[in-house]
């Protein structure tokens, strides 16, 4: 069965049109969904009976299982299930005048990267084009700032589900009006799947997670690094932004004692300095698991790191780590709602873009 976000203009027109209504519902129904982002039980110039037959022909993908809020509710963030049970999960973190929503591509994640809560619990499934499109559309639901930016950083690896991750970008792009730079794809180095993004027509915002300056450390920080090793990244990200134009992230959790030495950030440097001025890492301290020993670097190592970085070149931000907020959707929540110890106000967490960017 089709879902309300899985369909296509075209299935949800022959649906209309199977049951008599006129052509031009259809092209309503779609603006009401995506023009004008409103929940299809809002779409009042339906009339009753009609949105309530389309909601029994459309259902939702997504259940709500769990939802939490921190920061005087200015970040949410939903456990979901899919019809099969499947767990997924989304933040959205509003801000005065927009509000951005951080997706899954994939219930779980297979590239077992040893510090991310998401990586030690396993693959379930890949998510639907319909059912990333319904993370971004019900999260806007509850925001009463318009959802300006996405970014893939969730659960899962969106390139090792590139069809379906590609299929949702395009639909936020072209029917819920986002910019392409707005949104933002993060990959853990699936070098294949970015060199296709380079040849895709719509130059969304690449994000790579490096965590490490050199193979040793990377590979054991980030397994797929034995397939993909951080100079054939660099080279595919190279090809990306000559591609696409647009300036390259690279995000970089900061664990204490393992990747945050002065030696580490030269390092980094020497390997990014090429890419400058076009070139930004992302530092954000290790959000700590319970699968993974390491602490986070303390506050003032990481700023050390980044002001090294800068002096070999190479523009760093430190991403805030919003003690009080809930929004690391790296598999945290699910960890903790499994361990029924979810407490709505939680760890310090960092995921998803810099405050304020866009
Ligand atoms: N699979 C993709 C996107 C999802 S992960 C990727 O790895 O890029 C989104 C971001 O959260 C990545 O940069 C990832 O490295 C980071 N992350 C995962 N676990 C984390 C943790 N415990 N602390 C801090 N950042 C983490
Ligand atoms: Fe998957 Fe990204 Fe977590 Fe690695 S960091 S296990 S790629 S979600």
């Amino acid at each position: 069965m089709a879902t309300r976000y899985g369909a296509s203009f075209e299935e949800i027109a022959a649906l209309l049109a199977s049951w008599g209504e006129p052509a031009y519902r259809a092209r309503q129904v779609w603006d009401g969904l995506y023009r004008r982002r409103a929940p299809l039980e809002d779409l009042t110039d339906l009339g009753v009976g009609l949105r309530a037959r389309l909601a029994e022909a459309l259902p939702p993908a997504l259940t709500a299982r769990h939802t939490s809020t921190a920061d005087d509710g200015e970040t949410l963030k939903w456990l979901w299930a899919g019809a099969d049970g499947a767990s997924v999960e989304t933040v959205l973190m509003r801000y005065r005048d927009r509000a951005t929503v951080c997706v899954s591509t994939q219930a779980g994640c297979a590239m077992g990267c040893t510090f991310c809560a998401t990586g030690q619990a396993g693959f379930e499934r890949h998510l639907t084009p319909g059912e990333v499109v319904e993370q971004v559309a019900r999260a806007q639901h509850s925001s009463s700032q318009r959802v300006g930016n996405v970014v893939f950083m969730g659960m899962g690896e969106p390139l090792a589900n590139y069809d379906a991750t590609w299929a949702a970008v395009v639909r936020l792009h072209d029917d819920l009006g986002l910019s392409a730079r707005h949104i933002t794809v993060s990959t853990v180095g699936v070098v294949p799947g970015m060199r296709r993004l380079a040849r895709e027509h719509l130059p969304v915002t690449l994000a790579v997670s490096l965590h490490a300056p050199d193979d040793a450390l990377r590979d054991e920080l980030v397994p797929l690094n034995r397939r993909y090793p951080l100079g054939e990244v660099l080279d595919a990200a190279g090809e990306y932004l000559a591609a696409s134009g647009r300036r390259l992230s690279f995000e970089y959790a900061m664990i204490g004692g393992v990747n945050d030495a002065p030696a580490q950030a030269d390092a980094l440097a020497r390997r990014l300095r090429g890419f400058s001025p076009a070139a930004h890492v992302n530092l954000i301290p290790l959000n700590p698991t319970p699968g993974f020993g390491a602490p986070a670097s303390p506050p003032r190592r990481v700023a050390a790191f980044a002001e090294r970085l800068r002096a070999g070149g190479v523009a760093a931000t430190v991403r805030r780590n919003r003690g009080t907020e809930i929004d690391a959707a790296c598999g945290q929540l699910r960890t903790r709602h499994a361990a029924g110890a979810d407490s709505g106000r939680s760890a310090p967490v960092t995921m998803g873009p810099r405050r304020g960017g866009s």
